[in-house]
This record gives C-alpha cells, structure tokens and sequence, in this order.
C-alpha cells in the first residue's frame, strides 16, 4: 500500500482498477510525397477532424460542448495552420509536420505565466492527435476500456474522456495537470472524480490493472489499499449511497428550517448547462451569473449574441429568476486584449470600475439584458460596487441604454431590477445609502467581502490563515448589510463561495439572511444543513441572545 497527494480537481471517492492508455508512437511506417500532396492531404485531415469534432459537439453536454468548439477554433487558427505549412513546404510529411507544429505550440503555452492558458495546451495536443490519427489511417485517440476503471496518465485530454462508454470511467488521476483543466473541468460536469499533479513517482509505480483508491476531495490517492482500507472504503461508499438516495427528497422538498423558516436556496452559475443541471438539483433560480466567463473564450460577443446567451439562460432556468452579474472583469479575472497590466490588480481597475471605463462596451451589455428582460425574470446586479456615486455612474449607463434601446423601438422590461454586490467594506458600511439611491437588491460577495476587510489576497496561500471567511469584522459588515436592506425593504442574498459552506450557510440564517447562492453540486449539502436547523430551538435555549463575539443579529443596529 502506498499514499500519495495530488490536488483536488473533480469531488467523489472510487477505488477500482488502474487504467493506463497507451499513447500510440508515431511516426512509424510514413511515405513522404511531395509538397503539394502533403498540403493536401493535411488540408482534407482538417477538414474531417473538423467534422468529427462538430458531430461530437452534438452529442456533448453542458462545457464539454463549449471545450470541442475552441478546439474545432484552433484548426481555423491561422498560426497553426500556416506553422504545419511551413514543415511541410521544406519537405516534411504532413503528420510529422503537424506532431512539431504542436510540440512548439504546446511549448510556448506551458510556459505562460497563465494557469488557465498553460492548460489550453492539452486541447493543442489532443486536437493534432485527432488530424495525425486520420494522416496516419489510425482510429481516433478512443480509450478501449474493457471494465470500469480509473484511467492514470500524464495528462488526460477531453476526446479520453469522451471517448469512453457512459459507466466505464470511474475516476481519473494524472500525474500534471490542475483544476483549470478542460479535463478536469469535464470530469466535474460528468461528476467523475479526479486528482491532479501527483508526479512522475506516481506514474511509474501505478501499473495497469493495479487496485487504485481516490478520495478526491482529499486529493488522496492510494496504491494496492490493504484490505482493511479497502472494507473502510466500501463502508464508506456505501453510507454515501445511501446518503444519496435520502438525498433525492432533498431536491425538491421547499428548504425550510425545522422551525418552518423558509431560505431560498439559488445557484452561482457561468452558462445556460450550469443552470439547467442547477434546477435539476432543486435550485430555486440562479443568483449569481458570472457573465464575465462569456469573455474568455477567447472572443468578444456583441449584442445579439450576448443577448441570445441571456434569452438561453433564462430559457435553462424554466421561469425561475436569472441574475446576471455585469462583466467583472480584472484581477484574478483579467481577459486577454481588455485587461491591462496594473500594480496591484486586485485594488485597480476591475468590475464595475473597468465598466465605467469602457462604456461601449458596458453599453452593449446593458442593452443585450435589457432586452433579455423581456423575455424572462431577470435581474442584473454590478460587481465592486464602493459606495453610491459608483451606483449613480452605472445606473445613468442604464438609462442611456435604456433611451438608446427606445430609440431603436427595442422592447424591454421597464422595471427591470438592479442591484449592487456588496463585496468592498465601503459598500457594506453605506449599503443604506446606495439602497436610497434606488438599489432594488444586495448581493453579499463574500470571496471578495473577506479579502479587503481582512487584507489577505483571496488567491495567495501563503496569506490563508489571515483570509478569515467567518471572521467578526465580515460578521458585522454583513449584517450592516442586511440591517440596510431591511430597513430599505429591499431583498439581499450571500453569493460568496462561503454560502456553500453548510456550517457557514447556517450561521448566515442565524444572523437573518433568507437567501442564499451556492456552487450547484453544494446545494443539497446546504439544503440538508438548513432542514436540520431549529431556529426557534436555539432562540429559547439557556444563555441565547448573547451571541458570540461578533455576531450581529437579525437586522441589529450597530
Ligand atoms: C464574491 O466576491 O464573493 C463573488 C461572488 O464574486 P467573485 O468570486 O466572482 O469575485
Ligand atoms: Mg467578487
């Protein structure tokens, strides 16, 4: 038996068979024609990698849909293409000229600075495996898994994923890799549970047909478990069956407190496939759409497409309420070709801020969810909101683009509502006086809200310990919060990461908050919490009332 940690990248616990693909070598065997045949022959591959890869998209759901579009992009991507080219017009045969266009390619992404984009490279590689396969006559990269088992490699791409029949993955574990993956991001859509980055020793020892155990919310993997690990486990898969199945009531019970306190339970979404599996789960409608990862696909949507995106949003949620968060671009969220470099991105200019800046294109968003709002309940809420003269800056953005969509005898909903998060400490602290400004709901962004009241950055781990997520300053800014709210008589919901804490949603209904929007696959944790708790019970028990350190309750003034 043999323990190793790698980082968490899909939630679930499995044990099973080792699965290790075999990456064909290539390059065996090739006949070398001239130039011109060559370009040929790589110009039809692509045609038909394209094809292949528009009748997969068909077939695929939620993001895997959006990952095979921007590799079916990158076959129309001119550098590529004119890369392959150029091997191939100096005498190479087309397959090895794709193999080095790719090598270069997959080189120069691994080593941006960028995460995200780093990752990217293994769309490059498995997308001119796709055309070297059809160049070279192979069947495309399928995985033949001949039972369920768990697939360990380098690196996992999309097509692995999915090429393999429903049932027969059961978990997927690679040596490099992180959570921004396509495939791991894949893995989460499909609910298959993944580990990431554990290192060439991993590789070595994990032999095909070896019993593998994942906890992937652990981010532990262990090899050959012994047979006592092995019972626990069972047990443990067991319980979680079980679980699962009292569960299934959960989703569509009305989440009620045991002392009959209603809490609208929502979800934090990106795209109309979050959204529909979200409802499935039981969420009441979506409270925080984060429209800002519309941008990072690499292209700028205009108007109609922006608006079409919406109209699909609110068409995913069958009636319930979509609230769309207005681009909050920067920081950890920087788009390529809008964000410019800044000293401390974090505290620059991002969200709104960087809205007010681009007011074309803050216009063409406002008008695309006005005209959304016709068709559906939506409500639009702006990111980084620091007091109320930013609220006035938008809300006149608003009305411009309201006069401008009158002009244009565009229909939309005249009492459509806005609303501010309120993620900076000086929005929490005069949240009464944006509310007088006409502010129809608050949003509490937590992620946010902690990292400037406390001064951690919210993506450094070495500042962890001092990002304190329940801290008594977030505690009373919170409930600042609500007090406005209340008095103003207007809705307030927490979006921030925490809400899909149960502890933590939890003690939020404790201080008052009645709604709250949570990461999908969290829902019914949250749900299962609220149902357990007594407010009434705890009101009447001995010493209630004192309250811990920090804790503001229900609507207290300060
Ligand atoms: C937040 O700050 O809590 C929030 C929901 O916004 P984001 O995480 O997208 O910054
Ligand atoms: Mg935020």
């Amino acid at each position: 038996m043999q323990k190793y940690k790698g980082t968490f990248a899909s939630e679930g616990l499995v044990m099973g068979p080792v699965y290790r693909p075999e990456r064909q070598t290539m390059g065996l065997g090739r006949v070398v024609h001239g130039p011109s045949q060559e370009r040929a022959l790589f110009d039809a591959a692509v045609v038909l990698a394209k094809d292949e890869l528009r009748q997969l998209q068909q077939k695929a759901v939620g993001e895997q849909k959006d990952i095979l579009r921007f590799q079916h992009a990158l076959l129309e991507d001119r550098t590529l293409i004119d890369e392959v080219g150029d091997y191939i017009a100096v005498g190479a045969d087309s397959a090895a000229a794709v193999e080095r266009a790719a090598s270069i390619f997959t080189h120069t992404l691994e080593n941006v600075d960028d995460a995200y984009i780093r990752e990217r490279s293994a769309d490059v590689v498995d997308v001119c495996r796709r055309v070297v396969d059809i160049l070279d006559g192979r069947p495309r990269g399928k995985l033949e898994l001949t039972r369920p088992s768990i697939i360990v490699a380098d690196q996992v791409l999309p097509s692995d994923i999915l090429s393999v029949e429903p049932g027969m993955l059961l978990g997927i574990v690679t040596s490099s890799g992180s959570i921004q993956s396509h495939a791991s991001i894949i893995a989460g859509v499909m609910g298959i549970p993944a580990v990431v980055g554990l290192g060439s020793a991993f590789l070595d020892a994990a032999m095909d047909g070896a019993t593998l155990l994942l906890d992937a919310e652990a981010g532990d993997v262990v090899l050959e478990p012994d047979r006592a690990l092995q019972a626990e486990v069972r047990g443990r898969l067991h319980r979680q069956q079980e679980r699962a199945e009292e569960m299934g009531w959960l989703r569509n019970a009305p989440c009620r407190t045991k002392d009959g306190t209603a809490v609208s339970l929502l979800a934090n979404c990106s795209g109309p496939q979050d959204i529909e599996a979200a409802v499935q789960t039981g969420a009441e409608g979506v409270g925080l759409l984060r429209s800002e990862f519309l941008l990072m696909k690499g292209q700028f949507p205009d108007e109609e497409e922006q608006y079409r995106f919406y109209v699909d949003c609110l068409r995913a949620a069958a009636g319930r309420p979509v609230t769309v968060r207005t681009f909050d671009i920067g920081a950890d969220k920087a788009v390529d070709g809008l964000s410019e470099p800044e000293p401390n991105p974090a505290l620059g200019l991002r969200g709104l801020r960087f809205c007010l800046s681009r007011p074309e294109l803050f216009h063409t968003q406002l008008c695309a969810l006005l005209r959304a709002s016709a068709q559906g309940p939506l409500r639009v809420m702006f990111p980084m909101v620091g007091g109320v003269e930013d609220w006035r800056e938008a809300m006149a953005c608003v009305a411009t683009a309201r006069a401008a969509l009158r002009t244009r005898g565009a229909a939309f909903d005249e009492r459509l509502l806005f609303g501010s998060m309120i993620e900076i400490p000086s929005a929490a602290l005069t949240a009464g006086e944006i509310a007088a400004h006409g502010c129809g709901f608050f949003s509490i962004g937590t992620n946010d809200l902690v990292q400037y009241t406390q001064g951690a950055d919210r993506m450094a781990p070495g500042v962890a310990r001092y990002y304190r997520e329940d801290g008594p300053a977030v505690r009373i800014l919170i409930g600042m919060t609500l007090d406005a709210a209340q008095r103003a008589g207007i809705p307030v919901c927490i979006c921030g990461q925490t809400a899909s804490d149960p502890a933590l949603a939890a003690a939020y209904v404790r201080q008052g908050l009645r709604s709250l929007s949570v990461t999908g696959n969290r829902l019914l944790k949250v749900k299962n919490e609220l149902m357990n708790l007594d407010l009434a019970a705890e009101a009447d028990a001995p010493g209630a009332g004192l309250g811990q350190a920090g804790t503001v309750s229900p609507g207290a003034r300060l």
